[in-house]
């Protein structure tokens, strides 16, 4: 069901509430020299210790509980034996299911200092996806939510991945509906109180068409520039929006 009761938007509250927490600690452990299946296993831990499991472990032949996206990738990157270096950018994307609810959430995190377009990708990537929440309220369309996304990203001369997109959620991962990163204002589905979507812009620093790699899991950019990848799980409510994996 696309919309939830108000006792199912508060499981998922708490569902989202642990990955928030998770997805805290994560980000504070990035730092050279950590390879990115230490930051899974610190993932899967955090997760068993808060009782939940990991949605996206074995979910359509993925290996581990956390995509780690480095640079050049944009999503779905295993994690690996490969150490992050100063410089590098990393997307953390990370799902919990707990007591019979899912939630999903991601980050595109610094590794020690990095390049003033890199910084300006990850701002830009996550004011996109703040916009976005800001055209979610009742009455409202999906496509508001697209159309705020990527005029932003358009106008700060990035480029945003259209062939992936935001989704639903709740005893699935991905539930109807899509949530498209672009679009137009009025058009689509409207917004009712207890739609629980993920918005999730995925930009590049250059052109945003995508390829699959060697790993046959990973989505790279085919120009081989940078990509951020920002993610909340929201509510829509009576009042406008709940980010319900805000990180606090
Ligand atoms: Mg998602």
């Amino acid at each position: 069901m696309m919309i939830k009761t108000p006792a199912e938007v508060n499981q998922i509250k708490q569902s989202c509430q642990i990955l928030a927490r998770v997805m805290t600690e994560l980000k504070s452990m990035v730092r050279p020299g950590l390879s990115t299946a230490e930051l899974n296993q610190a993932a899967e831990d955090l997760i068993a210790q808060a009782g939940a499991e990991p949605s996206f472990k074995n979910y359509n032949g993925f290996p581990a509980a956390l995509c780690t996206s480095v640079n050049e990738v944009i999503v779905h990157g295993p994690p690996t034996d490969y150490q992050l270096q100063s410089g590098d950018i990393v997307s953390l994307d990370l799902g919990a299911f707990y007591q019979g609810f899912h939630s999903d959430m991601a980050i595109t995190v610094p590794v020690g200092s990095i390049d003033g377009q890199s910084e300006r990708l990850i701002y830009v990537t996550e004011e996109a996806l703040m916009r976005g929440i800001e055209a979610v309220k009742p009455g409202g369309y999906l496509g508001d939510i697209g159309q705020a996304i990527s005029e932003y990203v358009w106008q700060q001369g990035f480029d945003v991945v259209r062939e992936l997109c935001g989704h639903g959620i709740g005893r699935s991962v991905h539930e109807e509906p899509d949530v498209l990163n672009f679009g137009r204002s009025g058009q689509g589905l409207m917004l009712k109180p207890g739609l629980v979507i993920c918005l999730e812009p995925m930009v590049t620093i250059g052109r945003a068409q995508i390829k699959l790699a060697a790993d046959g899991l990973s989505y790279v950019s085919q120009d081989g520039s940078r990509s951020a990848h920002f993610e909340h799980t929201v509510a829509v409510t009576e009042e406008g929006v709940d980010i319900l994996t805000q990180m606090s």
